[in-house]
């Protein structure tokens, strides 16, 4: 009972600044094109998701987030005839191209040591621990949430993978830079919207092909013309007809230093390695190190709702927000997107914790702390800490 009475007292503060934000900073959301062909959706405070909303115009979406007051916001990439109607009778007139890059998917050596178990049973907080075996040290549970406080190096992995899809996306199919919307997710990754319709009728399957190409999954030695000679594990080079001056090709050939002068150069090189199945696996790393870690079933799924820009997002009180391309390198989330008000609360911690908001450096030792809301919110949001 006590425990509701406080969860129920954290989630009124975190629901007062989100009422705040949505009350003042309306300007910062960004209404989608197309708004009344598209399905919203809502996450009320501590119940499930609300879906198959649809809205006239932006004015009926602001005063939804102001009466309301969601945890998070979704809308659809799709666009649909009738799109509050069920999925089966919305009548589908296509989709958005949309990615999804999470810096907890890019195996960052950094992440144990900034992420702590949440026990699942009763919220107890453990320090960070490299060990994946976890006993709650107060109720004994056995199950544990990982909670991280990404650090600037997650974010410089995540927006080097952004880069990397910039690329892929403007080079390899000859996307307009400004058709490419990135950004930040609102807590530890990157989101892309295309705004180019040649995509918007692509069926789930076109999508899937398009991720296995963007992973550089299934990249064979044979695209760049490593061939395996008959019976044996001998290789023997024939380049392709239309050359190595484009796409995973110009890659390869960029990692590898060659070009298709000469066979010369690349034979010795499979030589070298120790013949096909070698030279297969050289190039499988270089897939590895080039292609982008996007999340598959973000892109494939054709009937998504996804957070919607320039609102909050309740795992951190952060919002999803606008990153210029050109700006990406110098773009700081954790200042930018950090936008809800700084009257103070009172918070009881549950461990020690670093962080930096708003140009501000936290390192709070204590058991309690009189935070600024946007800094308790934060910590309230990742459960590392309770209202006093
Ligand atoms: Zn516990
Ligand atoms: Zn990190």
């Amino acid at each position: 009972m006590e425990k509701a009475v406080t969860e129920n007292r954290n989630l009124e503060v975190v629901r007062a600044a989100f009422r705040e934000y949505y009350f003042r900073q309306s300007k910062m959301i960004e209404i989608p094109e197309g708004i009344e062909k598209r399905e919203f959706g809502y996450m009320p405070f501590g119940q499930g998701m609300v879906r198959h909303i649809s809205f006239k115009g932006p004015g009926e979406v602001l005063a939804a987030l102001v009466r309301e007051v969601p945890s998070d916001v979704y809308c659809s990439n799709a666009y649909y005839r009738f799109p509050n109607l069920p999925m089966q009778e919305k009548q589908w007139l296509g989709a958005d191209l949309i990615f999804d890059i999470d810096g907890k998917d890019l195996d960052l050596p950094c992440v144990p040591s900034h992420s702590y178990p949440v026990c699942s049973n009763c919220g107890h907080v453990s320090a960070p621990s490299e060990s994946s075996d976890y006993t709650c040290p107060s109720c004994a549970g056995k199950k544990a949430e990982w909670v991280s406080i990404p650090c600037a190096k997650c974010i410089d992995g995540s927006k080097k993978e952004a880069k990397k899809l910039i690329d892929f996306l403007t080079e390899d199919l000859g996307i307009q830079r400004s058709a490419i919307r990135l950004y930040f997710s609102g807590n530890n990754g990157f989101h892309f919207h295309i705004d180019d319709e040649s995509y918007r009728m692509l069926d789930s399957q076109a999508r899937s092909d398009l991720v296995g190409y963007l992973s550089g999954i299934g990249l064979m030695a044979e695209s760049i013309g490593v061939r395996k000679s008959p019976g044996g594990d001998l290789a023997y080079v024939k380049f392709p007809k239309s050359g190595l001056a484009y796409g995973w090709r110009k890659k390869i050939a960029d990692r590898l230093k060659i070009d298709n002068t000469s066979t010369i150069r690349l034979t010795h090189l499979v030589q070298q390695k120790g013949g096909f199945s070698a030279f297969q696996s050289e190039i499988d790393a270089i897939a590895r190190q080039a292609g982008v870690r996007i999340d598959p079933q973000v892109t494939t799924d054709v009937h998504r709702i996804f957070r919607m820009p320039g609102t909050l997002n309740s795992k951190s009180g952060l919002v999803k927000k606008r990153c210029e391309l050109d700006s990406i390198d110098s773009f700081e989330p954790f200042s930018e997107a950090c936008l809800l008000g700084d009257s103070r609360v009172q918070v009881q911690m549950k461990t020690h914790v670093r962080f930096k908001l708003k140009g501000e450096s936290f390192n709070i030792s204590k058991e309690s702390a009189e935070l600024p809301a946007f800094a308790a919110v934060y910590l309230l949001c990742k459960g590392l800490a309770q209202v006093a």
